[in-house]
Formats: C-alpha cells, sequence, structure tokens
C-alpha cells in the first residue's frame, strides 16, 4: 500500500469518497473537516487530510506541510465558529490507549464551553 491511499476498511475515507454523509463545514483540496457525530463541546469539529495517514505522528513525518495546512484550516475554522475567545482546544488522539478509535487521523477542534486541565 502506498503512503497516504484510500483505505477500504476507513470509515473517514468513506467520508472523503462521499459513501457515509457528514456534516460538512469546511473543505479545500488538503483537508476537509465536519462536525463530530457525538460532540463532547458546543463546538465539536473533525479536521482531516485528504490523504490516509493513521495517526498525527505518522502525518508529522510524513507530510509536514500538509500537517501544518490541517492547522491552518483548524484555525480558520475556530474563526469562523466564532470560539477564539475565550479560546479553544485542537486534540490529536494517538493510540489506543490515548483513545483514539479512528485510525485515520483528525484533529478535534473543541470550543464553546470552558475546558479542564489536566485532560482525562
Ligand atoms: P477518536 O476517538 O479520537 O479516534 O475520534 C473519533 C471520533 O469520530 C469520535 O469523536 C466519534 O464521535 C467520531 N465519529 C465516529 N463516526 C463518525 C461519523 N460517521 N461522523 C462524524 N463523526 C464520527
Ligand atoms: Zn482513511
Amino acid at each position: 500500500m502506498a503512503a497516504g491511499e484510500p483505505q477500504a476498511d476507513c470509515l473517514f475515507c468513506k467520508i472523503l469518497a462521499g459513501d457515509i454523509p457528514a456534516t460538512v463545514v469546511y473543505e479545500n483540496k488538503d483537508v476537509l473537516a465536519f462536525r463530530d457525530i457525538n460532540p463532547q463541546a458546543p463546538v465539536h469539529i473533525l479536521v482531516i487530510p485528504r490523504l490516509h495517514y493513521a495517526n498525527v505522528g505518522e502525518l508529522g513525518s510524513a507530510e509536514p506541510e500538509l500537517t501544518g495546512k490541517l492547522l491552518a484550516a483548524a484555525a480558520e475554522i475556530a474563526n469562523a465558529e466564532d470560539i477564539v475567545e475565550p479560546g479553544y482546544r485542537i486534540v490529536f488522539n494517538t493510540g489506543a490507549g490515548a483513545g483514539q478509535t479512528v485510525f485515520h487521523v483528525h484533529a478535534h477542534l473543541l470550543g464553546g464551553r470552558g475546558m479542564q486541565w489536566p485532560p482525562g
């Protein structure tokens, strides 16, 4: 399998292909963003690259420019969703032990409520 190729058994590749519906809030040639089906905050959006990488470690190593574009898209969406003040959180769960359940890298963009630290 070539790096970044779509995976037949990947939920987010199916959303990218239009085979599974999603509430898309932003897209460009590199990334797609849609609302999380089980939101953990008033604003909970997933930002994904169109290329399939399992997690942010693999994406960051293989595609640093694309990783930057993903974060730039997240920042643009945070502005559009009006969550820059008082603040928002970007989370990349990486590995099952950290809570990752979908192994196509995605940034969780969370905002619209207060956040605690440390995270659970
Ligand atoms: P993670 O646990 O970090 O891998 O995050 C996966 C996220 O995908 C979870 O927050 C799920 O609620 C979300 N999710 C699962 N299926 C869908 C779907 N069909 N559309 C939108 N979000 C989804
Ligand atoms: Zn995928």
